[in-house]
């Protein structure tokens, strides 16, 4: 019965750390969010102790009763969020749930047409270190250079060149939205299937701030963390015919036992998401997105593709003299987490590039709005411009916690 504190008290020293971080920071990582106290109690239960490799009534261990009635309360609720006909609630990942879906349509060797990783992609849609790129062949499609969007006539050549299996659509860093229906089109001309990773927007479809993928892709994966705000893990989503394909793709294809504490959290999550006050917190999400790019625009950054649709922003760093990454600490001394980023066609390295990502998801959660994301605008652009100068950095991240103080997180820990 002995406590956390009592039994490993240099850990508990750094989770407590970490709860004042979040609390007293500003988090803008656009892949971040803040779980409610509900979703961070299902995640720290006792179904950790559970295993329950299968699935509800066909399960390979005694002793799921009560597993069973979460997973199909979290099944239920994904189907019914994202009006799908089938939701697989076990990926531990949103790696592990694409992995699992080329897994069900796709053999080794096959041609996977993804969004590019420098033009904001993720590494499982065919980084060449990524199993998706060790695997399978993958041809990345880029945005236009001019536009910095996709364009999908370009999108159609190279699928009838390359006659790919599957196309994904979806990204880490691509500020607008995906025209799902034409993919469609691209796909079915081609034979290939269509995969949508909405994985950075799911929780703005879920609030209805984003088109839906799921009526046009065989197959829709997702994390859960992001936007829709629930614990870290995937989700996958899919037509009735590729239902018992997914399933015999994650159990036994890619994982063992289920993480049961984790899919109870998903089911409180989702619960959270079907109601009314989600679809406020998405549009918020991506009012204060769109107020944030234009208040960056007017400090004078350029940023990329002209502005957001969802939840993210690029901000090209380098055409105002600094790489992302010295943006990265300058702002992390502030008090404001952001990450370095690739932009597209970018002539600087990885570690080193021209770009940082920016968010909304998560101050939107701590009740930020409009008049906010103007205030930080500004933080931003003054922590940027005196990014040699630490006594600045240090005021400017005094206004900060002083802002967040008034968004309180979490206080239950604080208490
Ligand atoms: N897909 C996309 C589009 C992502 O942005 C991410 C995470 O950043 C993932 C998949 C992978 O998720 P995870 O980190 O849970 O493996």
């Amino acid at each position: 019965n002995a406590t956390l504190a009592a039994v490993d008290p240099e850990i508990a020293a750094q989770i407590a750390h970490e709860a004042e971080r979040q609390h007293e920071g500003l988090e803008m990582i656009a892949s971040e969010n803040f779980v409610s106290r509900a979703v961070l109690e299902a995640a720290g239960t006792v179904f950790t102790n559970k295993y329950a490799e299968g699935y509800p009534g066909k399960r390979y261990y005694g002793g799921c009763e009560f597993a069973d009635v979460v997973e199909n309360i979290a099944r239920d609720r994904a189907k019914q969020l994202f009006g799908a006909e089938h939701a697989n609630v076990q990926p531990h990942s949103g790696s592990q749930a694409n992995a699992a879906a080329y897994m069900t349509i796709i053999e080794p060797g096959d041609t996977v047409l993804g969004l590019d990783l420098a033009n904001g992609g993720h590494l499982t849609h065919g980084h060449k270190l990524n199993f998706s790129g060790k695997l399978y062949r993958i041809v990345g499609y880029k945005v236009r250079q001019d536009t910095e969007v996709i364009d999908y006539d370009q999108l159609e050549e190279l699928a009838v060149a390359e006659k790919p299996k599957v196309i994904v659509g979806g990204g880490s860093a691509y500020p607008r939205q995906f025209d799902f229906a034409r993919m469609r089109a691209i796909a079915d001309k081609v034979g290939a299937k269509l995969m949508i990773d909405m994985a950075h927007f799911a929780g703005l479809v879920a609030g209805g701030a984003h088109p839906s993928p799921v009526p046009y892709a065989d197959i829709v994966t997702t994390t859960t963390h992001k936007t829709l705000r629930g614990p870290r893990a995937g989700l996958i989503l899919s037509r009735q015919e590729l239902a018992a394909g997914i399933d015999r793709s994650v159990f036994p294809g890619q994982q063992g036992g289920p993480l049961m504490h984790i899919v109870a959290a998903k089911a409180v999550a989702f619960g959270e998401a079907l109601q009314p006050e989600f679809k406020t917190y998405a549009a918020q999400t991506v009012a204060n997105a769109k107020v944030l790019a234009e208040a960056m625009q007017g400090e004078g950054f350029r940023v990329i593709s002209g502005g957001t649709d969802t939840h993210l922003m690029l901000i090209d760093v380098f055409a105002k003299g600094m790489l992302g990454s010295e943006a990265e600490v300058a702002l992390g001394k502030a008090g404001i987490t952001v990450n370095k980023n690739a932009i597209p066609y970018d002539t600087n390295p990885p570690m080193k590039p021209s770009g940082i990502r920016i968010g909304t998801p998560a101050l939107t959660t701590r009740g930020m709005k409009e008049a906010e994301m103007k205030t930080i605008a500004g933080w931003i652009a003054e922590a940027l411009e005196n990014r040699n100068d630490d006594a600045k950095l240090k005021d400017i991240a005094g206004r900060v916690t002083e802002l967040a103080e008034q968004f309180p997180l979490y206080e239950f820990l604080r208490a």
